[in-house]
């Protein structure tokens, strides 16, 4: 009997992402189930927060092309077809968490460093995906 039916691959597209990808595929596979992709893109005005009000509109619109461009390449070598990649703008949990309501998402994959200390009470995207996580998750070790 499978377990999960719909996974979703929460990825930020980096080097390390390739090992979170391998985990969430292994996984697919044994459960028969089906396969999204996600990355975030999150708002440079969030990162911003000046009081002098800046139009980012361009560079955002770059950001998301590229975002496009790696993500395509990313899920074609994993053999996820257009309609299961997905690329919002926000902040990485809440979007997680959107689309895990909007797909009926079983299992969240995400990556995990395993921080300590002060990095560790900051947060991280795992922690914060797991906090409010309507389903289960599971936090690949990356990076060691
Ligand atoms: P971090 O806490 O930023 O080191 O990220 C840990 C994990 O969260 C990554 O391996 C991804 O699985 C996920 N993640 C981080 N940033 C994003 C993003 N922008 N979009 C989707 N998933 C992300």
């Amino acid at each position: 009997m499978s377990q999960y039916n719909t996974i979703l691959l929460a990825s930020d597209l980096s080097d390390e992402a390739e090992q979170v990808a391998d985990k969430a595929m292994a996984v697919a596979k044994a459960n028969g189930a089906s396969l999204h992709l996600i990355h975030v893109i999150e708002p440079l005005s969030f990162a911003y927060g000046g009081d002098i009000p800046m139009d980012f509109s361009g560079i955002q619109e770059e950001m998301q092309k590229q975002a496009e461009a790696q993500m395509s390449d990313f899920a074609k070598r994993y053999n996820i077809n257009p309609e299961h990649q997905h690329i919002v703008i926000g902040r990485p949990e809440s979007e997680i968490h959107n689309l895990v309501k909007k797909l009926s998402v079983d299992l969240v994959v995400v990556g995990s460093h395993g921080r300590h200390g002060i990095a560790l009470l900051l947060g991280s995207t795992a922690n914060a995906v797991l906090h409010g996580a309507t389903c289960d998750v599971l936090a690949v070790r990356v990076g060691e």
